[in-house]
């Protein structure tokens, strides 16, 4: 009997899934969240032996789940949070402290002092990124310098580095790869997007010894990484052969195999990406320059990505930090309470501001309230602040690449509010398509997989599977929109600068 499935680990932000994909769509799925580690204002940070723990327990449900025997899988397909980095011992597999997460700001101070020279695109064109505290390089430096001991055991070689895709194949594999792909390599700012190899220029700007480094892989790759070990969480060897960040895995699952075609996840953050084909594009309008996905030894394709940091979590904050709302879901029944935003803006800099401002000094801010504001105001608004922001990106995009989009693909846990998905389309004046899989994230890391094993045979066999669920049209007049665009760039204007 030939292998049934595809299992697809997809290692989120806020939680971890397991999900087996037959040829056409999902067929059982686990899920467990982790926690988010806030030890001081601006740092974020993950429990790596907690995601671990995480993750295998979600392969021991979803197997149990789907009544999974012997031969039924023939492929892993890893994705996950990308930038979010990791050090642990190689003999030990004990991490050296927390991860730290993408959204955390710790290294502002290592990009200012970086930028002094040359400013904060000094790397760009290497490797298609602005100096920021979002990208895993600062992140690296930051632990070797301020973590105990760790940059002697880096010096001998007993530790290593990973973002979350590496420290789950090495655990994966019982410890017996430490590789990475090309995508989440180009989110390092170490990766020299033209070679594909790690850049010895900036690594010793850096200050990080490249024997701490992963090997850098294809996305997928017959080959692949190993396998998973007999006594496993699969309870048997299973090639892993898929490995994407989650923001290209979305592309892949979106089926944006062609240059111009772009999606936008909603989870956490928002990410727009565009295929630009096998050359990269340097953007000159804040966007990142990013590997789209590599297969085997074909060439890589690259991407143009507008990163957003706040968007989900903003919601996970009304509901943790101010208590509006008992579930994520719930904010869409309290910003339909109220007709309109009341002229609230809601700029959500938790961690400064990503695409296309890449301003680390700013701040969250609420504008625009009057004692007539209430909290059906504030979570449309909450929610409005996605879609702006999502603009602000697309506009770039457009400046970019000199092409209009005429319509956006979207994914991820926000996708399902219609309110929201309503007052996307009205803000961008094209229409929104959701596909009727919207767990495009771990299905891209599945067609990496089985892309590498001809579980698929071809590109246009994973085209035929996209099919449309939902579609908004725009309704807004367009002097609303422009009004409301306005207010929105004053409330940004406001949110900058406020970290002297
Ligand atoms: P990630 O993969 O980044 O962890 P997901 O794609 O799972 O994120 O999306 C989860 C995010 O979506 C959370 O931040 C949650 O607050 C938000 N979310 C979930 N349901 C809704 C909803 N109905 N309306 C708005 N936001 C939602």
């Amino acid at each position: 009997m030939p292998a049934k499935y595809i299992a697809a680990i997809d290692q989120g932000t806020t939680s971890t899934r397991c999900i087996l994909f037959d040829h056409t769509s999902p067929i059982a799925s686990a899920q467990k969240e982790h926690r988010q580690i806030f030890p001081q204002p601006g740092w974020v940070e993950h429990d790596p032996i907690e995601i671990w723990q995480r993750t295998r327990e979600v392969i021991r449900e979803v197997c149990i789940r789907a009544n999974i025997r012997k031969g039924d899988i023939a492929a892993v397909g890893i994705t996950n949070q990308r930038e979010t980095t990791v050090v642990w011992n190689r003999h030990t597999g004990k991490p050296y402290c927390n991860a730290i997460v993408w959204q955390d700001t710790r290294t502002k101070e290592i990009c200012d002092e970086l930028a002094r020279e040359g400013g904060q695109d000094r790397f760009r064109a290497k490797t298609g990124l602005p100096l920021a505290t979002y990208f895993s390089g600062p992140k690296i430096r930051w632990i070797l310098d301020n973590c105990a001991g760790i940059r002697a055991a880096a010096e001998s070689g007993d530790a290593i580095v990973g973002t979350i895709d590496s420290w789950l194949i090495w655990n994966l594999t019982g410890g017996a790869h430490h590789v990475t792909d090309v995508t989440n390599a180009s989110r390092t700012m170490l990766m020299d997007l033209a070679t594909l190899d790690w850049d010895d220029e900036l690594l010793r700007i850096f200050n990080i010894p490249r024997q701490i480094l992963p090997r850098i892989t294809s996305s997928s790759d017959p080959a692949g990484w190993g396998t998973t070990p007999a006594g496993s969480c699969f309870g048997e060897a299973i090639p892993i052969c898929g490995n994407l960040g989650d923001q290209q895995a979305a592309l892949v699952g979106q089926t944006c195999f062609n240059p111009g075609e772009s999606k936008n996840t909603y989870g956490t953050g928002c990410f727009v990406l565009l295929n630009t084909g096998t050359t990269p594009v340097q953007s000159k309008h804040g966007l990142v320059t990013t590997v789209a996905y590599k297969r085997g030894n074909d060439p890589a394709y690259y991407a143009l990505e507008g990163s957003i940091a706040v968007t989900g979590s903003l919601v996970q904050w009304l509901r943790d930090s101010l208590g509006l709302i008992e579930k994520s879901s719930d904010v869409e029944a309290l910003a339909r309470s109220v007709p309109d935003n009341g002229g609230v803006y809601f700029v959500p800099a938790f961690s400064g501001l990503f695409a296309p401002y890449w301003r680390s000094d700013a701040r969250g801010i609420i504008a625009g309230m009057t004692r007539f504001t209430n909290t059906g105001h504030i979570a449309r608004a909450a929610l409005e602040a996605t879609a702006l922001q999502t603009r602000d990106v697309i506009v770039a995009m457009e400046q970019d690449s000199g092409v209009k989009l005429s319509s956006l693909r979207v994914d991820g846990g926000m996708a399902v509010n219609e309110l929201l998905m309503q007052f996307q389309a009205d803000v961008l004046g094209v229409e929104v398509v959701r596909p009727k899989i919207t767990e495009t994230t771990a299905l891209g890391a599945a067609y990496a997989a089985g892309l590498a094993i001809d579980f698929w045979s071809d590109l246009d066999s994973l085209r035929k599977n996209w099919q449309r669920d939902r579609a908004w049209e725009p309704k807004m007049a367009a002097a609303q929109r422009d009004e409301c665009c306005r207010q929105w760039k004053k409330a940004i204007d406001r949110s900058l600068g406020w970290i002297e």
